[in-house]
């Protein structure tokens, strides 16, 4: 590794520069002390930082897993103000956890953390066990290393994106971070590293200098604590590390959504099953297709499949081609209203009419003022916010 000059000099304006603080840490200092002395000064100030309750630092993880802190930070009070303990959040139905979940996307993290409580209720105790915390639900290695460091101050070291990325760079590392031999090359770095004193403050300092100065985009090289023993700094590489050995395909999906209404203010709910996105969320009858589909092949779609077609009085498309990015899923959506001549006095030995949703989806009938009460996907409340500023604009 070469040793640069004290005062790195400023090669690219990746930020403004007045706009950042100036370190002078000594080269001679090691890589987590720098580290370490940078946490203290530009560190973020976090409720999850200053405890260690397990179950805590737990529910922080789990919220930040796919999470920005800015936005995790809310639902992070709002759960913790509902559910203080492992306890209260063990014994919840799982449809309100989903329902405080609601917006933040990934909701098999709601579920593993739900199912996760309920196994440290049965324990009595969190116990300060790397295996037990390691065999929770939706724990990985690196939430397992958190929590162990920052609840019990046990010597893991974390190894995500964020800290890969800094190690690639500042180490000048070209196997790829999503290979086997390059993660057991970075995973026996990061272990080397580690403060073994001072384990919580040190994954703390690595994860918040990943996040503030050692950006994926523009990271803040010129007024780094570690510039000048940085390969990537050095070889003006920073932008080609770490190296991804493939991409990942993106898939499009086309969904039409069908938004039923009665005369009395009544809607078709639909809860999903396992085995694809959202499980467990709610959503209106779906129309899942290769292609953006036209009108008229919704409005025959409508025609097969209502039990009494003679109910149906208006087809309008109240939003088109919304987009949502899922990290393997680009999803198209289009909303339809379709309003019926009908009301639940109507209902008859048949029964309400309703869409067929295939087999074992079947729906239920609520009333719209009560949609609220269900946990949609953050797609179906985009739909939900145009269905309504078209209704205004029609007044
Ligand atoms: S000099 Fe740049 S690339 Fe190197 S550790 Fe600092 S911020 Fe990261």
């Amino acid at each position: 590794m070469k040793i640069f000059s004290l005062f790195c000099k400023k090669k690219k304006p990746y930020a403004p520069f007045s706009q950042q603080k100036r370190y002078f840490c000594g080269m001679n200092a090691s890589f987590s002390t720098r580290l370490e002395q940078w946490y203290e000064v530009s560190g973020r100030d976090l409720p999850w930082r200053n405890t260690a309750d397990p179950y805590l630092i737990l529910l922080s993880e789990f919220i930040l897993q796919q999470t920005r802190v800015n936005q995790g930070l809310a639902y992070y009070l709002r759960i913790v103000q509902r559910f203080p303990t492992a306890e209260s959040l063990a014994s919840a139905r799982e449809e309100e956890v989903l329902r405080l979940w609601q917006g933040l996307g990934y909701y098999s993290r709601a579920r593993h953390l739900h199912a996760a409580a309920q196994r440290i209720a049965e324990a009595g105790t969190f116990p300060a066990d790397y295996r037990f915390v390691r065999a929770l639900p939706g724990v990985g290695d690196y939430t397992a290393a958190a929590i162990m460091s920052f609840a019990f101050g046990q010597p893991y070291a974390v190894l995500d994106g964020n800290v890969m990325r800094i190690l690639a760079r500042h180490f000048g590392i070209t196997s790829p971070i999503d290979t086997t031999s390059g993660k057991n090359h970075l995973r026996a770095l990061a272990d080397e590293l580690l403060d073994r004193h001072h384990p919580a403050l040190y994954n703390q300092a690595i994860m918040d200098f990943g996040a503030i100065q050692c950006t994926p985009s523009a990271p803040l090289c010129h007024n780094c604590p570690l510039c000048d023993t940085c390969h990537a700094f050095a070889e003006h590489s920073v932008e080609k590390l770490p190296v991804k050995s493939k991409r990942t395909a993106v898939r499009d999906r086309y969904l039409t959504y069908i938004y039923t209404r009665t005369r009395d203010g009544l809607t078709l709910l639909h809860r999903r099953g396992s085995g694809d996105i959202w499980q467990g969320l709610f959503e209106f009858p779906l129309i899942e297709s290769v292609n953006k589909l036209t009108s008229k092949q919704v409005d025959e779609f409508i025609h097969s499949s209502l039990v009494k077609v003679n109910v149906k009085v208006k087809l309008e498309l109240v939003a088109s081609d919304i987009h949502h990015q899922l990290t393997h899923q680009r999803l198209h959506a289009d909303l339809y209203l379709l309003e019926l001549n009908l009301s639940l006095s109507d209902e008859t030995e048949e029964g309400l009419p309703f869409l067929s949703l295939g087999e074992g989806r079947e729906g239920s009938w609520v009333k719209e003022s009560e949609i609220d009460n269900y946990a949609l996907p953050r797609l179906l409340e985009k739909l939900l916010e145009k269905l309504h500023s078209t209704a205004k604009q029609n007044k």
